[in-house]
């Protein structure tokens, strides 16, 4: 009889939401959760694919575990994206692992365990098209964060970007009704969150539509059909006018200057925005299946720009495509250049199996050439950040403490509103405290303050 689990999260903040869910699941049907893998029955890892590195961490980690599991006897369980992509036969016949459970099966999981004698070194992976967890508003017990929480709002990708597996191992895009992301806030507020961040791959194409539609819609009480995410924006931020709110990931081809002009509109709707855009070459980005090009970017960002001056903007970067030559790579830093944002995450890329440009592209640029742009693009963007965190000094701005510093306890982290991390000396706040910073000085990614006043 199975009793104590312990589960370990890779990859992006949509593992740790799903990480709260397993466990609202398990505990749910009177399993216990241990954040300790030694007093563990049963190991859960939930895995992440979207490099070829991250998967290779992972069968390391397996490897580990599998080393400790002979000697302490738990039972292990795959689950998240490499879910479809593992090779079954090596890990079941090795005895690696017990059993596989995906992204949209985790309601499945009580009855996986409580009939493993039949289920032991099988898998149930199968990806839906519905949103497969209505009503459950999960626990909040893995996250060490008690200022902020992830609420997803929607899951999988319709966008097939060609170097991309989400599609694959997340499925269709489904979206979750705003009734159970609604309730799911109040949940956050009882519970005294801060600070709420909205997620799905990609949140712009979040629409719930007429034959789920709710009773009556909260905004000028007319009925409506669909409820796509600006709406989605309001409802929240009108409901809950104390609560920050955040959203991640936003894309380029989808995201409406609607959801930018209810961004201006709300107070506690946070002034960030991370909007990938991948490549600055136009070749580039039709051969990765992105549905724009560098100046229907530019005039997204113009018009962010202008509805919301003071916006900040992070995006995601993958230097080094297939074919791609130093011409592209030169666009990429001009467009940077034009754009000068605030922040950004950038990676080499990654040539993963069965992806479309895997099946369709060979991976051309080598290592060492991938690598050399990368660190031209990181060079860049910390020239950029310093001088775009530069222009805060002397400011005073509205941070929410969310901890103590890694590098000095005697100093609290925070953010502002345009989601850039503020250290200042601690003194008689608290931890989920909003309070007034003056701002003295600043690094290419902090900025460094001094306490005003509470807000
Ligand atoms: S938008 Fe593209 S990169 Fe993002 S999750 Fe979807 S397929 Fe992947």
């Amino acid at each position: 009889m199975l009793k104590y689990f312990y589960i370990e999260s890779y990859g992006c903040q949509m593992n740790i939401y799903d990480n709260e869910l397993i466990i609202t699941i398990l505990t749910n049907n009177n399993l216990l959760y241990v954040n300790n893998i030694y007093k563990a029955d049963l190991v859960l890892i939930n895995t992440c694919s979207i490099r070829k590195k991250s998967e290779k961490n992972i069968y390391n980690r397996l490897l580990f575990l599998n080393s400790i599991k002979k000697k302490k006897k738990f039972l292990l369980c795959l689950v998240g994206c490499m879910s479809k992509r593992i090779d079954y036969d090596y890990f079941f016949k090795k005895k690696i692992l017990d059993f596989v459970v995906g992204p949209d099966q985790y309601r499945k999981l009580p009855n996986i365990i409580k009939s493993l004698n039949d289920n032991r070194y099988s898998y149930n992976v199968i990806l839906s098209n519905e949103e497969n967890y209505k009503n459950i508003i999960p626990i909040k017990l893995y996250s060490k964060n008690k200022v902020s929480s992830f609420i997803t709002i929607s899951r999988g990708c319709d966008n097939m970007c060609t170097f991309c597996v989400v599609p694959f191992t997340r499925g269709r895009e489904k979206s979750k009704s705003p009734k159970d992301i609604i309730k799911e806030c109040k949940n956050l507020c009882n519970l005294g969150y801060k600070e709420i961040v909205l997620l799905g791959q990609n949140v712009d194409s979040y629409l719930w539509n007429k034959k789920n539609y709710i009773k009556k819609n909260i905004i000028n009480n007319k009925l409506k059909k669909n409820i796509n995410f600006a709406n989605l924006l309001e409802i929240i931020s009108k409901l809950f006018p104390n609560i920050r709110i955040r959203f991640s990931t936003s894309n380029p081809q989808d995201m409406s200057l609607d959801v930018i002009k209810i961004m201006k509109k709300y107070n506690n709707i946070c002034k960030y925005i991370h909007l990938p855009f991948q490549s600055g070459s136009n070749r580039i980005l039709k051969l990765m299946n992105r549905k724009y090009n560098r100046l229907k970017y530019i005039n997204l960002i113009n018009n962010i720009k202008n509805i919301i001056p003071n916006c900040s903007l992070s995006y995601d970067i993958i230097t080094g495509f297939c074919t791609e030559n130093y011409k592209d790579h030169i666009d990429t830093l001009n467009l940077m250049k034009y754009i000068k944002f605030d922040f950004g995450y950038m990676f080499c890329y990654s040539h993963i199996k069965n992806t479309y440009a895997y099946k369709n592209f060979k991976d051309t640029v080598p290592t060492y050439i991938k690598k050399k742009r990368l660190n031209d693009i990181i060079n860049l963007q910390r020239k950029h950040s310093f001088l775009k965190l530069k222009k805060y000094v002397n400011t005073v701005q509205e941070i929410l403490i969310e901890g103590t510093s890694k590098k000095d306890k005697n100093y609290w982290y925070g953010k502002n509103s345009q989601n850039i991390i503020i250290v200042f000396p601690k003194n008689k706040e608290k931890l989920g405290d909003f309070v007034n910073v003056k701002i003295i000085n600043n690094t290419s990614a902090t900025l460094i303050g001094k306490f005003k006043s509470f807000l």
